[in-house]
């Protein structure tokens, strides 16, 4: 099936056009996407880190502040034993640092002495001192202004707090270092927290303990207001899988605010994200990670990104979570990368309609030229008439194609002539060695006629009594026999006078219209014409005669070719100069000649509707121009005739 240019054109264009937005749209796509988790992943590693080293920030001066005093005690700046100067020290030591809930001093005699922030008293600071010594099972309380301005004090009589039982004091003093405790239940608050605890050491024995409270809640509070990402959150979780720090705090503590409240996992806190991304991470719960690890989920058909971290530069044994949807990192990414798809695709369309715009515009000069050029080769319009404006290249293909037409016409014209002089001289031909063969065929019995009608007058005039009409008869049967003798005679003289003329001429031109006569014939029957005659000097002869040989001989084996079907279909014409005169043959592919015929013999056919004519009247046309035809009984596979003509 054949196309047009411009149907081409448009469907190339288009098609290289959706192929491209097609590859670049899916290659950016998949590349996108990856690129896009790699981003989340980078986003949420920064709001890890970020979430890290805040709480680690947020902790420290805890420490920082237990160290700084126990330095000051253990230097004697402030002495254990005067309890004014000591609160007073721990009231402003309180005040630096707004995370801490309380510091106090513990000592081995079971002094304590403990200043705190107090919401529902009356003063926004509160302070407890126990002294044993001096008052057993009681303790003053004392609530005071930022100003250390006292607003109300008061006896407990039933205090039995003891700060050597407590864990913070036993843990610093069995390690003698600073120790984070594990988180516990204030004993005054009744709220959950945690304490740093540094052991006060005095000529190598322990003198007591400073201990500094930071509420839970608070980190909470803190995580709550850290910003990670629209969406996103981070939680704490301790050593042993319980969520230390959440910002919906409230939801962590269990059971009512009278009773001591417990630490709860990640599955009892109400939040499904959170369960999702952390829950399944440790099977008996235990969530504790040496180095950052990160994962992703898909919770509710929205991606996240999860992210667990050791919280760096503490000692305490916790893990901070932090997770996000994906989207938080990535929305605006993707709303960019719509963006520029749909506008890849508009420019592609308007690429696309430039493109058409542009190839009719190539084509219409074409187009013209087409029409102009069938328009001429139809002879409906000269070949002078100006070719439409067009190109170049289409100007010089338009001189061309009208030489070419003109040549075609001269060669058209000759061919034509040279068929009609043949199909004449065919048919002459064909009669006069039909006659040729009737006249030889003829003679015989006319002779015989004429000697027996002889015979017959002799013998009748032998008897007087014959009949004289009879004898008349004989006389008119002798007559008309002797004259069919004459007639014979004069039509063969006639005939062999017939020998038209002959003039030099040009066989590789006449083998070239050979094979423009028997083109459509051989296309016909799949048979391919070869022609190997190169630059051949000129022969003398009759050139329609010779023509009608070389067709003859053409046909012949275009026929046998079809007849046999042979598998491969090639008649070759090839004429080799030899010394006086030229040889011209014809070979073909076919079966070879059939043992049953005997060839240039007259009637001699293998053909259903042959005449056995055609090569005799070859080798008689051969003979008559002075050269000669046979059969190369050498020549294996197919046939090969050979005609030689005079130089
Ligand atoms: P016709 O074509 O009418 O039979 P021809 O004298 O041209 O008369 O050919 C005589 C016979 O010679 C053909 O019938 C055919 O059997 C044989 N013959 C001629 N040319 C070929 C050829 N190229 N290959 C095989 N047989 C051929």
């Amino acid at each position: 099936m054949k196309f047009s240019l411009g149907f081409v054109l448009a469907i190339s264009l288009a098609g290289l056009q959706f192929l491209a937005i097609l590859i670049v749209v899916s290659t950016s796509y998949l590349t996108s996407e990856k690129a896009m988790l790699q981003h989340a992943r980078d986003r949420l590693a920064e709001a890890g880190a970020n979430a890290s080293e805040h709480s680690s920030g947020f902790l420290k001066p805890a420490r920082e502040v237990a160290e700084l005093s126990q330095r000051v005690i253990e230097s004697g700046i402030v002495g254990t034993n005067d309890f004014p100067q000591l609160e007073n020290f721990l009231f402003q030591t309180l005040q630096t640092e707004t995370q801490i809930s309380g510091i106090y001093f513990g000592d081995e005699a079971g002094n304590f002495t403990y200043v705190m922030r107090s919401d529902d008293g009356p003063g926004p600071f509160r302070t407890k001192i126990i002294r044993p010594g001096l008052r057993a099972q009681s303790a003053d309380l004392i609530w005071r202004n930022a100003d250390f301005s006292t607003v109300e004090t008061l006896v407990d009589p039933n205090d039995s707090f003891d700060p050597r039982t407590r864990p913070w004091y036993e843990s610093a003093k069995l390690n003698r270092s600073t120790v984070w405790t594990d988180p516990y239940v204030f004993f005054s608050s009744r709220q959950l927290g945690i304490s740093v605890a540094v052991p006060v050491v005095f000529d190598n024995a322990i003198k007591g303990v400073i201990g500094v409270d930071i509420e839970i809640s608070t980190i909470s509070n803190f995580l709550s207001e850290l910003e990670l990402s629209t969406h996103g959150s981070a939680l704490i979780l301790d050593g042993a899988g319980n969520v230390i720090a959440h910002p919906r705090m409230a939801q962590m503590i269990e059971g009512d605010t009278d009773s001591a409240p417990d630490l709860v996992g990640i599955e009892d806190i109400d939040d499904p994200v959170a369960q999702a991304a952390f829950n399944q991470s440790g099977s008996d719960g235990l969530i504790k990670v040496e180095r950052e690890t990160q994962s992703e989920f898909e919770y509710e058909n929205d991606k996240y990104v999860s992210l667990l971290k050791p919280l760096s530069e503490t000692e305490l044994p916790w893990t901070i979570a932090v997770y996000a949807p994906e989207k938080d990192f990535t929305q605006s990414i993707k709303n960019n990368r719509t963006r520029n798809i749909w506008l890849a695709a508009l420019v592609s369309f308007l690429a696309a309609l430039a493109g058409l715009a542009l190839a009719e515009l190539i084509l219409r000069p074409v187009r013209a030229f087409a029409v102009r050029t069938a328009l001429v080769s139809q002879g409906e319009v000269p070949d002078t008439a100006p070719l439409p404006e067009t190109y170049k290249e289409l100007e010089k293909a338009n001189e061309t194609l009208i030489d070419q037409i003109a040549q075609r016409r001269n060669a058209d014209a000759r061919i034509l002539e040279l068929n009609r002089d043949l199909s004449h001289f065919s048919r002459v031909n064909l009669m006069g060695q039909m006659a040729t063969g009737l006249a030889h065929e003829l003679s015989q019995p006319l002779t015989a006629i004429s000697q027996n009608v002889d015979a017959a007058i002799t013998t009748a005039k032998q008897h007087k009594d014959i009949n004289p009409d009879l004898l008349n008869i004989l006389t008119e049967l002798d007559d008309q026999a002797h004259r069919g003798g004459d007639i014979l005679r004069a039509l063969r003289g006639f005939i062999r006078k017939d020998q038209g003329e002959k003039k030099p001429f040009d066989v590789n031109e006449l083998v070239k219209q050979t094979q423009s006569l028997l083109h459509h014939e051989a296309l016909e029957q799949k048979v391919t014409l070869r022609f190997d005659v190169n630059q051949m000097p000129l022969v003398t002869g009759n050139r329609i005669q010779i023509a009608q040989v070389l067709i003859n001989l053409v046909r012949n084996a275009i026929e046998a070719i079809t007849e046999a079907d042979s598998p491969v279909k090639e008649v070759a014409i090839m004429a080799r100069e030899q010394p006086n005169h030229l040889e011209i043959w014809v070979e073909d592919t076919g079966p070879g000649i059939s043992p049953d015929v005997t060839l240039f013999k007259q009637f001699e056919t293998s053909k259903k509707d042959g005449m056995g004519l055609g090569l005799s009247i070859c080798r008689t046309i051969a003979e008559a121009n002075g050269g000669r035809l046979w059969y190369d009984q050498d020549h294996k596979e197919g046939s090969r005739f050979c005609l030689s003509l005079p130089i």
